[in-house]
């Protein structure tokens, strides 16, 4: 055995040369693992005795993928392109054995080797798109070559991983070979591609399943079609569709240094930068600074929830999905009933659509207890509250289910904006009260705000943080303030879009904008989906806003056929002239004189308020770091990943220009825009939210 360097050994097996790679904990394609290639498969291929080389992974799986933390440095060691020139270039032919998952430049070193063998268990796929990027070494010119242009195309643009059978039947792998016999495997496919004469079989070579899709332009306006909702917004996916249609247009050669142009063009954009740092971001969030990894947590086999209204029958789903049994509570037989029904309703309508069998929606609604007594949460391990959003309520509920719940369970609120302190003090509990705030639609919103109380175990802590995790969400700990992270910054923003609507703008120009800059949509929409009579009544209703107005005239959005839009059956909203009319009216006896505001001017004085609000977030400690609070509002309220969350976003545009803006605005419309001090200090230290 020949050591090449500390990640590489070449060993020799008769007349085939084995190079095995050895980086734990994933054998990424760092500068010692390129080096390693290169340098061992050019001295096998120098060795006369040998006739084939294999290429193979130690620990859990071959390359699977590029060494993230590379991407926008300086570049080290071997270069896939010299890569490519020492294995496909090279004069004997070199095997692949693939195990675990060959994802990005790892897939595309398999692709510059001659032949690949796999185990069934392995995957195969490009995720480079999830970070603003595309494959950089050949993956855009090669796997289409065998897969087929439609198939690399899915590949490409989903970043989805595909299985090894599939591979298979697309000619992507060779053969199979038996699982947890790659080594036996590959060696005897060397053998049969010494034994028969086999040769080099380079994909670049092969033009057959191209040639199937030159002068059919309707397959990239098909997938051009299937792709422009999810990518609104985004610029790699054109780069990696005009680089897969360069493999079909172009020589081999070509395609590769366009593909290679694009994929270093996309490198320092900002939307690249902005995705690979939501993808450390997202990791980041587990760590909690005094909570050590190791701390205890606690069992939770069965979970209550009071309240089986909108949040508390998603919530219900997110556990019966993970096989945890739930046991749901309310006052009335009428509300229970209504509850469960539209858990049934969203399974069914899931089965529908093909993403769940019928067996799956009975499993899980098997698995629910509905109830009408606190006291059938007496065995239950984590009890979530989701009641009306009524501090008293919330304290009686809270005081009595502290006399059912059993020693030890855990006591949540899904409260939006009360003191999660004040709620557990009505307990002899607190340090088993916290706070799980889910997004609506519960079960399918990704983020989990976890809420620390004052008095909050540590354990209960860890457990909750888990708990989030095994039911797929992203949690982000914060702590205890009005709204928490997402609601307390958005207050921000629909107060300024409240001001902009009465100063000059409709509610449609704000809208526009929002939506323009990448959110699912602007706040005026966003109030009618919702419902504008979330917290009016009737009874206190003076006319005094715009929105009390549109209430007190039906008008309470969506769900009326009409709020700040009209809505026609189809729920298609169009600009109301109506509501025009109301605004300008308003704005005159408020004695307002309406100017044109600017889209910029929307878009900073929605948007800077809520990274000011951060920074006092920030500095309160109600947030962990900045990168939380972009996890926050990437994952709870669409902010656009490629803008990389609020706190990036300002980075990204200079600290120092956000505070003169709020400056100016402070300035001309008041202390709403008065700079927080963490914003003023990091811009006089000439740092970034990062940098804390
Ligand atoms: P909802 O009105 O749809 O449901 C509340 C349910 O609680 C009702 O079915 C009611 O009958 C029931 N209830 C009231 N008192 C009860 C009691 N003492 N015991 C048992 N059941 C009782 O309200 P919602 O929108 O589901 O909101 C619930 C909580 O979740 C609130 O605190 C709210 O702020 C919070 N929240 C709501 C959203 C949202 O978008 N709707 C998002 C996040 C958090």
């Amino acid at each position: 055995m020949t050591a090449i360097n500390v990640v590489t050994d070449l060993t020799r097996e008769g007349d085939v040369a084995l190079l095995t790679i050895d980086s734990p904990p994933v054998n990424a394609l760092s500068a010692d693992v390129r080096n390693g290639v290169r340098d061992g498969v050019a001295q096998a291929a120098a060795d006369p005795a040998v006739k084939a080389i294999v290429v193979i992974c130690a620990g859990r799986t071959f390359i699977a993928g590029a060494d993230i933390a590379e991407f926008g440095k300086p570049p080290k060691g071997a270069t896939l392109p010299e890569l490519q020139s020492t294995l496909e270039g090279g004069p004997k032919a070199v095997i692949a054995a693939i195990h675990g998952t060959a994802l990005g430049g790892g897939f595309e070193m398999a692709l510059m080797c001659h032949y690949r063998v796999a185990v069934p268990s392995a995957k195969f796929g490009f995720p480079e798109i999830k970070l603003g990027l595309i494959p950089g070494a050949g993956g855009t010119q090669r796997l289409p070559r065998l897969s087929g242009v439609e198939n690399a195309l899915e590949v490409i643009l989903s970043g989805t991983p595909f299985a090894a059978r599939q591979a298979l039947e697309w000619g992507v792998v060779d053969s199979l070979v038996e699982e947890g016999k790659l080594r036996e495997g590959a060696l005897a496919f060397a053998r049969k591609v010494i034994d028969a004469h086999m040769g080099l079989r380079k994909i670049r070579d092969l033009s057959d399943k191209i040639e199937a899709a030159r002068g059919r332009p309707e397959i990239f306006d098909k997938v051009r079609r299937d792709y422009a909702r999810k990518y609104r917004g985004f610029e790699a996916w054109q780069s990696a569709m005009r680089a897969v249609q360069a493999a079909v247009d172009l020589p081999f050669d070509e395609g590769m240094k366009l593909e290679r142009q694009a994929f270093l063009d996309l490198i320092p954009t900002a939307q690249s930068r902005a995705q690979r740092y939501v993808f450390f971001a997202e990791r980041k969030v587990w760590k909690i600074a005094d909570v050590a990894d190791d701390t205890p947590v606690l069992p939770v086999k069965k979970v209550g929830v009071i309240g089986a209204g909108t949040m508390g029958g998603g919530i219900s789903m997110n556990f019966l999905n993970a096989g945890i049994p739930v046991t749901i509570v309310e006052t009335a037989q009428a509300a229970l009933d209504r509850g469960v029904a539209t858990i049934r309703r969203n399974y069914d309508s899931t089965a529908k659509k093909g993403r769940l069998t019928a067996a799956d929606v009975e499993t899980r609604m098997g698995l629910l207890s509905p109830g009408l007594h606190l006291d059938a949460l007496s065995d239950c391990d984590l009890v979530i509250e989701a009641v009306f959003e009524n501090m008293d309520i919330k304290k009686d509920v809270f005081g009595k289910l502290d006399k059912f719940a059993k020693p030890g369970a855990i006591l949540a609120s899904n409260t939006s904006y009360l003191d999660i302190d004040e709620i557990a003090a009505a307990t002899k509990r607190p340090d088993h009260v916290l706070g799980m705030h889910f997004f609506s639609p519960a079960n399918v919103m990704r983020l989990l705000e976890v809420v620390r109380g004052a008095k909050t175990a540590k354990p209960v802590i860890a457990t909750a943080m888990q708990l989030a995790k095994k039911i797929g969400k992203v949690g982000v700990l914060v702590g205890v303030c009005h709204g928490f992270v997402g609601n307390r910054m958005l207050a921000q923003r629909q107060r300024e879009a409240q001001k902009l609507i009465l100063e000059g703008a409709m509610p449609w120009d704000v809208d526009r904008v929002i939506y323009d800059f990448g959110l699912p949509m602007g706040p005026f929409a966003m109030s009618d989906l919702a419902g504008l009579d979330i917290g009016w009544s009737k009874e206190t209703s003076k006319s005094s806003t715009i929105r009390e107005i549109l209430c007190e005239m039906d008008r309470r959005g969506q769900k009326t056929g009409a709020g700040f839009y009209d809505y026609d059956e189809g729920r298609n909203a169009t600009p109301s002239p109506v509501v025009e009319k109301i605004i300008l009216d308003f704005a005159a006896r408020k004695g307002i004189n309406r100017r044109t505001i600017s889209d910029d001017e929307i878009l900073q004085r929605c948007i800077y308020p809520m990274i000011n609000e951060g920074a006092k977030i920030l500095a309160e400690g109600k947030a962990q770091r900045a990168s939380d609070i972009d996890i926050v509002w990437i994952n709870g309220y669409g902010w656009p990943i490629y803008r990389g969350g609020p706190m990036f976003y300002a980075d990204l545009i200079g600290l120092d220009k956000v505070l003169a803006t709020l400056r100016q605005f402070e300035a001309t419309m008041g202390e709403d825009f008065k700079p927080a001090p963490l914003l003023e200090k990091l811009v006089a230290e000439n740092k970034h939210f990062q940098d804390l």
